[in-house]
């Protein structure tokens, strides 16, 4: 035996970091330095199930729920399905204690296919229409969370038996995100905004209905949130506004829920929201409004969706091109893009991106990664270290990619989207298959 083979790691020149911030806790390199997730190469997984893919690692989904409710015994920790949903997710995350949130028919009957038990299920939207309501009534979900006033009127006429519901509000706290996804500021389309004339009118109005029963409210502030204070606001304004409605109507509102947004890391370096110090502003700003109001502790909610998946995702792309504009950059172009990533042309994300077929030994070049599909704006991934000697047929894996890839994930260019594999002690095993042009074309079915 050489020493190479004793210690692989010796066939670099810098030992490589697979940042534990971004990619899932059971990530390695294996003896022939290939990328390992759950004990499993990620390129084996592409050699079997093709490119692109997504690979999703059961473990991190499990652990992540186990740190919520290891640093928040007392809430309700419900997992946001939009960011994933799919069936072994919302079971995974069921029998790991959570909620499961869903914002449509579609999430619903997902939800409810996983075996996740309906009165462990808010449903969420403020568009839910007259068939979303019904089938949400119909399934016994646990809490519908009240939009608007129509939809108070038209809940109150489908349920037959009471409903338990929360009252949508924005507390008008901006978070500075994108402004795409920050959602707590007051004029936006959710909810009603704190204060208002509107939000007074909406309480009165459940309350008014008599197979509605008012338990709580709800805000949801907007994402990739890391500063806890900001719940910390959200908790003494929403505190407030239930002393406010127990003063006016005599009702005793027991549960307050925050939304999610909790921030998770892209790139190494990237913030990221402590849950230590979340549950530490929370506690102290529960603590402090309601010895203010005098308002006995509600139960919290908390609604993590991107916190609970992001990490546990990596996609896979193979190399097809490596093109060297002169005097300009090098274009690495590999088999997936924006169709399975929208997320860098929405949001203008930015991703870390790794060979995986091999150790990343010898000489660095800086590229960019760019998808296949048929706008200039289809980057992956600008001023990533690559070997020099990159090929195709290469595999490229992108960390943090389990939360909003699927879920945003498009057909565009008529390309079908890609499969999910979970990965979990040593072992692969596919959660949905890949779209093939079969599938696109049973669609349309008309020349
Ligand atoms: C989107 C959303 C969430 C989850 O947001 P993340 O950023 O994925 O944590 C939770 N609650 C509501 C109401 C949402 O709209």
């Amino acid at each position: 035996m050489t020493l190479l083979e004793i210690f692989p790691s010796l066939r670099s020149g810098t030992p490589p970091r697979l940042d534990a911030a971004v990619w899932p806790r059971e990530t390695h390199y294996d003896d022939e330095g290939r990328v390992t997730v759950g004990s499993v190469a990620l390129a084996d997984i592409a050699d079997h199930y093709g490119t692109p893919t997504y690979v999703l690692d059961e473990t991190e989904v499990r652990a992540r729920c186990r740190a919520y409710r290891a640093v928040f015994p007392e809430a309700r920790i419900a997992y946001a399905g939009k960011a994933l949903m799919i069936r072994a997710v919302a079971s995974w995350v069921a029998e790991e204690g959570l909620w499961v949130d869903v914002c449509s028919s579609g999430e619903l009957a997902l939800a409810l296919a996983a075996g996740v038990p309906p009165r462990r299920i808010i449903v969420h939207g403020n568009g839910k229409t007259c068939d979303e309501l019904r089938a949400a009534v119909r399934a016994g979900v646990g809490r519908i969370v009240v939009d608007s006033p129509a939809e108070i009127t038209l809940l109150s006429a489908l349920a037959t038996t009471p409903v338990d519901v929360l009252l949508r509000l924005s507390p008008g706290i901006d978070v500075h995100g994108h402004p795409a996804v920050h959602t707590g500021v007051l004029d936006q389309k959710f909810g009603f905004p704190l204060g208002s004339e509107a939000a007074a009118d909406a309480v009165a109005r459940v309350l008014r209905q008599p197979n509605l029963r008012l338990v709580g409210l709800h805000c949801h502030l907007g994402s990739q949130i890391h500063d806890p204070d900001h719940y910390g606001e959200a908790v003494r304004r929403l505190v407030a506004e239930m002393a406010v409605i127990r003063r006016e109507h005599g009702v005793l509102l027991t549960e307050l829920d925050l939304g999610g947004g909790h921030a998770v890391a892209y790139r190494p370096g990237d913030a990221e929201l402590n849950l230590t110090e979340l549950a530490q502003v929370l506690e102290d700003a529960l603590d402090a409004a309601c010895a203010r109001q005098h308002f006995p502790r509600p139960v919290l909610i908390l609604e993590p969706g991107r916190a609970i998946v992001a990490r546990a995702g990596v996609t896979l792309y193979r190399v097809v091109s490596v093109k060297h504009v002169e005097g300009g950059h090098t274009y690495v172009t590999v088999d997936g893009g924006m169709g399975d990533n929208p997320r860098v042309a929405l949001y203008g994300a930015r991703y870390d991106v790794v060979v995986a077929n091999r150790h990343p030994c010898g000489p660095q070049m800086t590229a960019t990664v760019a998808g296949r599909f048929c706008e200039a704006g289809d980057v992956l991934a600008a001023d990533v270290r690559l070997p020099v000697d990159l090929r195709a047929g290469e595999v490229l894996a992108v960390p943090c990619t389990g939360a909003y890839h699927h879920s945003l994930a498009s057909t565009y260019n008529s390309v079908g989207r890609p499969p999910i594999i979970a990965v979990a002690d040593g072992r692969a095993r596919e959660l949905v298959r890949r779209e093939t042009v079969e599938d696109l074309l049973r669609r349309d079915i008309a020349v």
